[in-house]
């Protein structure tokens, strides 16, 4: 668990906050210093939002970035910026939540997803994303989850009735989070796997959820040798939109679906 701290001069605080939020939707902590504000966001690597070490530029001014681990025996302050994620959409709804926190209340799918391990505690735009189009789509067949971080896509998949599910990641931390998580969840129906999709294809399945990155969506596009019948996309910026979706038409995937929140956006790309 890193926290990641954002020093503003005091009077540009409001508007350092402002972008700030853009980034870490899901809140920040704030501690406020003679002649500085310091926000601090809590995640995983990869999961934070990515300002350079330093100086970085936010709200039109130079703030002060530093980044360090928080050990496991520190205080437990860092729990309460992890709050359960709520997504609903398609008449259906997902909470996700660290253990610490309520169940939902009522009809839904209810995962607890422990933060600290790998990416994924749901809060990301990317990953809430993904979930709000897999709730929108009628659930059949097979699902796989590429790159599936602390199994929170895949879980969500096999509570929503895909079977069989895979859940693939080049990174063991990753394939443990998602073990521990589905069976944190008595989900039984994950099988979970290592995959280097930059190497190559990543197991084939009637739907796919890829939530990566540009560089690593390119690639899996050049790779791809069987086209899912439905491939969700996400980790990409807006602007990246465009050049995404046509490194999947060669496969006869179309865009059927686009959805952006904060800087990112998430396709649906289907079979003809
Ligand atoms: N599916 C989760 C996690 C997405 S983060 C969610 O939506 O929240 C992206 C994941 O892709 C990370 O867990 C990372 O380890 C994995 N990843 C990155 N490069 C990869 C590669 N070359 N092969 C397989 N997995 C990769």
């Amino acid at each position: 668990m890193i926290r990641l701290a954002i020093r503003a001069p005091s009077e540009a605080a409001e508007r350092v906050l402002g972008e700030l939020l853009e980034l870490a939707p899901s809140g920040v902590e704030q501690v406020d210093g003679r002649g500085f504000v310091e926000y601090a966001v809590y995640g995983v690597p990869g999961e934070l939002p990515s300002l350079p070490s330093g100086s970085a530029r936010l709200g039109g001014v130079t703030v002060e970035v530093r980044g360090e681990e928080v050990p496991d025996d520190w205080s437990e302050r860092w729990k309460q910026w992890h709050r359960p994620v709520d997504v609903a959409a398609g008449g259906r709804r997902v909470r996700v939540r660290p253990p610490w926190e309520a169940p939902l209340d009522g009809e839904g799918i209810d995962l607890i997803v422990d933060p600290g391990q790998a990416f994924g505690t749901g809060g990301h735009h990317t990953t809430r994303l993904c979930l709000e189009l897999l709730l929108e789509r009628e659930p059949a067949g097979a699902l796989a989850d590429w790159g599936c971080g602390s199994g929170v896509l895949a879980l969500a998949a096999a509570r929503l009735g895909y079977d069989p599910v895979l859940a693939v990641d080049f990174d063991p931390t990753a394939l443990e989070a998602t073990r521990e998580n589905a069976e944190a969840n008595g989900i039984a129906g994950v099988a979970v796997g290592h995959a280097d999709l930059s190497g190559s294809p990543g197991p084939w399945a009637d739907t796919v959820v890829a939530n990566l990155v540009r560089p690593l969506l390119l690639d899996v596009a050049a790779r791809l040798e069987q086209a899912p019948r439905v491939i969700i996309v996400s980790g990409l910026l807006r602007a990246e939109g465009d050049e995404i979706a046509a490194a999947f038409t060669p496969h006869g995937l179309r865009e059927a679906d686009r959805r952006d929140s904060g800087e990112w956006s998430a396709l649906v790309l289907e079979s003809r």
